[in-house]
């Protein structure tokens, strides 16, 4: 389990930055929120918020995964599942096995989404956490495996499951097979729901696509990191289509939650607190903390 993390975790980790880029491995770094430089060790103590404005920069999976999880208890399954290339797909400049590689060799992960048992404040649970490094955190084939698989396994233990999104969407270099994982893993939920186990959902920033349209706003309590953008297509795309200006704020967390998309919207620092409640009273195993 240690093994895990140093080798996904490297001593100076870095958030994902704005516009998908990495922030460089700098002492400081510009926050794309009020353009403040910060002193990333700060930031790091900070669980990647701003101190001076509050902007949530973008968490790696295994960053997540020691945010919310306790200590040395994540084990990670399905670790050997690796991306197919079912339609050999090429774009104009490289082939989606290109594309992968890449991938893998710039997050150390074989997919975007990572699974596996952990606790959070003692309870058990079944936790499936995106990397939006992994081509834009986007839902292929085995994506969906790997989370159809979680919440198998969630099944058979009587686990509740959370997930943590960050992704552009289905992956458009699968085609039809991307496409089919929204509703193989709504059925995984409802079937998960059928058998009155909770699942909670982590939206961060971006969470667009077929994530947002499946399984990450199918779920008992929908929880949302403040500014994060929320929605299918984008804003831009909507004013085309509709000929309308949209409002101010449109597709962030805190507007979803005015219009009753998301349950709550939650700063980084009191998700563990929060989730570890919701988890207990849902699962209605261990008495709520005051
Ligand atoms: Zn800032």
């Amino acid at each position: 389990m240690k093994d895990w993390f140093r080798r996904h975790h490297p001593p100076s980790f870095q958030a994902v930055g704005e516009n998908n880029r990495e922030i460089p491995d700098d002492l400081w770094t510009k926050c794309p929120g009020c353009g403040e430089l910060l002193y990333q060790r700060e930031l790091e103590v900070n669980d990647w918020v701003c101190t001076r404005c509050a902007h949530h920069f973008r968490l790696r999976a295994p960053q997540r995964l020691a945010q919310l999880t306790d200590d040395g208890s994540f084990e990670e399954h399905e670790a050997y599942l690796r991306p197919a290339d079912p339609l050999q797909f090429v774009s104009a400049t490289e082939s989606y096995r290109e594309k992968l590689e890449q991938a893998r060799k710039k997050s150390k992960l074989s997919e975007a989404m990572v699974v596996g048992t952990a606790r959070l404040n003692g309870c058990p649970l079944v936790i499936a956490v995106t990397d939006f490094r992994f081509m834009g955190g986007s839902m292929g084939a085995v994506y969906g495996e790997k989370l159809v698989r979680a919440v198998d396994l969630a099944r058979e233990r009587r686990l509740p499951v959370l997930t943590v999104s960050a992704s552009g969407g289905a992956r458009m270099h699968e085609g039809m097979f991307s496409l089919m994982q929204m509703a193989k893993t709504t059925a995984a939920f409802a079937q998960l729901g059928r058998e009155r186990l909770p699942h909670i959902s982590l939206l961060s920033d971006p969470c667009t696509g077929g994530v947002t349209a499946s399984y990450a706003t199918n779920a008992d309590v929908i929880v949302a990191e403040p500014g994060a953008l929320i929605g299918f297509a984008g804003p831009r795309v909507i004013e085309q289509t509709t000929r309308q200006k949209l409002p101010q704020g449109f597709q962030t967390a805190e507007f979803c939650l005015q219009h009753g998309m998301v349950d709550m919207v939650t700063p980084r620092r009191e998700l563990r607190p929060v989730i570890g409640n919701l988890m207990q009273l849902l699962c209605g195993s261990v008495p709520v903390a005051s």
